[in-house]
């Protein structure tokens, strides 16, 4: 159950709180330049931003 829990605190917008969030893949740029770093992008559909997670 701990690992639900987690799973859903790691899918919220953090400039609205919203919770319907989507990992999207990442910019062809990012990829390449950042593809060491375990950055995940998602989309939020509740205010339209994209924002970078940081994380496995
Ligand atoms: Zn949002």
């Amino acid at each position: 159950m701990k690992d639900k829990d987690k799973d859903k605190r790691f899918r919220v917008c953090p400039a609205c709180n919203g919770q319907k969030v989507e990992r999207i893949s990442r910019g062809t740029i990012l990829k390449t330049l950042l593809f060491w770093l375990p950055v995940q992008k998602y989309y939020c559909f509740k205010c339209f931003r994209t924002f970078y997670r940081f994380g496995k």
